[in-house]
């Protein structure tokens, strides 16, 4: 299908989507074989072993490049699988720049795994895009961000980071898994790599683990392909199926997010229990604003620090009963989380209270339930906690 000028909500069920020629069947069919025939050496349909290639691998990918507007995509195993492929790209005596709140795992894959390899990495605060570009030095080869960021919500300004790392001849990778395509598309504003956990969103609904990476340039690209190929973390075709039919909904799905978050978001605010709120479509939010310039919505993740710490949390987060208490986040059902005690444990102590991470602090992924029960579910949450 000719995808030129189709809007986001069609790529995501047409893009590199067409009927299978061989039966017309509409759904992508899973192609589960391992090797494939070769007519003599070397002459073949375009794959030969499905590590280094897989006709449902290479649909989704095809799905995933037409949505970010990049020119290739590269499927992984896992979001963890795609960020350290991206990362091996790099040397031993390589530095990165690292945004200060980035998923656990990220921060865990730098500090415990590469950094014994002699990667270097630096962790700051990149709000103020100056800071990022006094940071760079003469060793530093990736700049690496996530907008929003996990879990303070902070809004870097891309295009002002994608321009400093364009003049410095550096790539600038985002992960833009809480945000998705459908809000946010960092290569149109300079960045050179977009990262996925399409554990979360893209799939969207909790039943599959996996990562991609999205390029905007050919020889990235093929050294991804490369590591794509040798390290060999990449998703089973069966994966690769299960996302491309999440990712159908992906356009009504994020709607829905946005929805219910902003109503969320506003009822948090005025609630007595809360102290803070965390969300980018508050105007009380630092990163509104920018928020409102580089996003089409402001997503569907909110924390907030609820008075009471730790008692109030636990009993807050064991009282719902539709928000979940569980890690992981963008699945169709709704989902709360302590990052302190969950998903931000590999954060050093302090490196968690220098963020604002406290004993109080509650992480929401909102789902597309029916909003009015969500409202009160977060009721039954505080009601709990107003008798700790
Ligand atoms: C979950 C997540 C990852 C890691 O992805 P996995 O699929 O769990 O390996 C990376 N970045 C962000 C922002 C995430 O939420």
């Amino acid at each position: 299908m000719h995808i030129e000028g189709l809007a986001q909500d069609t790529l995501c069920i047409h893009a590199s989507q067409e009927p299978d020629p061989t039966s017309g069947a509409v759904m992508t069919p899973i192609a589960l074989a391992s090797t494939f025939v070769q007519n003599g050496p070397g002459e073949h349909k375009g794959y030969d072993y499905s590590r280094a290639g897989n006709p449902t691998r290479t649909a989704l990918e095809g799905c995933l490049l037409a949505l970010e507007g990049g020119k290739h995509a590269v499927a992984f195993g896992s979001g963890c699988a795609a960020t350290s492929s991206v990362l091996l790209s790099l040397k031993s005596g390589d530095h990165v720049l690292v945004g200060d709140d980035v998923y656990g795992g990220t921060f865990r894959i730098f500090d415990k795994v590469l950094k014994p390899w002699g990667l270097d990495a630096t962790f700051l605060d990149m709000t103020d895009p100056v800071k990022v570009r006094q940071a760079i030095g003469p060793r530093t080869r990736l700049i690496w961000l996530e907008t929003p960021s996990n879990p303070m919500l902070k809004i870097f300004d891309i295009a002002a980071i994608a321009e400093i790392a364009r003049k410095a001849n550096i790539p600038l990778a985002v992960d833009n898994t809480f945000a998705t395509p459908m809000l946010q598309r960092p290569l149109d504003f300079g960045a050179s790599l977009v990262v996925h956990s399409t554990t979360k969103y893209l799939n969207g609904h909790s039943d599959v683990v996996g990562g991609a990476v999205i390029a905007s340039d050919d020889a990235m690209a093929e050294r991804l392909h490369f590591l794509q190929k040798s390290l060999g973390a990449v998703p089973s075709p069966f994966d690769c199926y299960m996302v491309l039919r999440g990712l159908k909904t992906l356009g009504v799905r994020m709607k829905q997010h946005v929805h219910n978050a902003r109503i969320l978001a506003e009822v948090l605010a005025r609630h007595p229990q809360v102290e803070r709120v965390f969300y980018p479509g508050l105007t009380s939010h630092a990163g509104y604003a920018m928020a409102a310039r580089q996003m089409k919505g402001p997503g569907g993740m909110i924390s907030f620090d609820l008075k009471g710490g730790l008692a109030a949390a636990v009993a807050f987060l064991k009282a719902t009963r539709i928000f979940a208490c569980a890690e992981s986040l963008g699945g169709v059902e709704s989902l709360a989380e302590h990052p302190a005690i969950m998903t931000h444990a590999s954060l050093p102590a302090e490196a968690r209270k220098a963020l604002g991470i406290g004993d109080g602090f509650i992480r929401l992924s909102v789902g597309i339930e029916n909003v009015e029960d969500l409202k009160q579910d977060l009721e039954r949450g505080f009601h709990a906690a107003r008798n700790t």
